[in-house]
């Protein structure tokens, strides 16, 4: 299996989201609450973690705003 964005790399994971393979230099690591007390780590191409990210950005002053 190879990149998505590096056809002569290996990948190490893919992509939570959408699936693409990743190589190391790719993979975008997400924390996120899992199990309420636990975290864990979520691996996410270039894209999904942009758009991941804004999605928490938001939330998170949603929830600012109620508060
Ligand atoms: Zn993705
Ligand atoms: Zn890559």
């Amino acid at each position: 299996m190879k990149c998505y964005y590096h056809p002569d790399r290996e990948a190490v994971t893919r992509c939570v989201k959408c699936g693409k393979p990743l190589c190391e230099k790719c993979v975008r690591k997400l924390r996120k609450r899992f199990l309420y007390i636990l975290w864990k780590d979520y691996d996410y191409c270039p894209a999904c973690y942009e758009k991941e990210m804004q999605k928490l950005i938001k939330e998170w002053r949603e929830k600012r705003k109620r508060t």
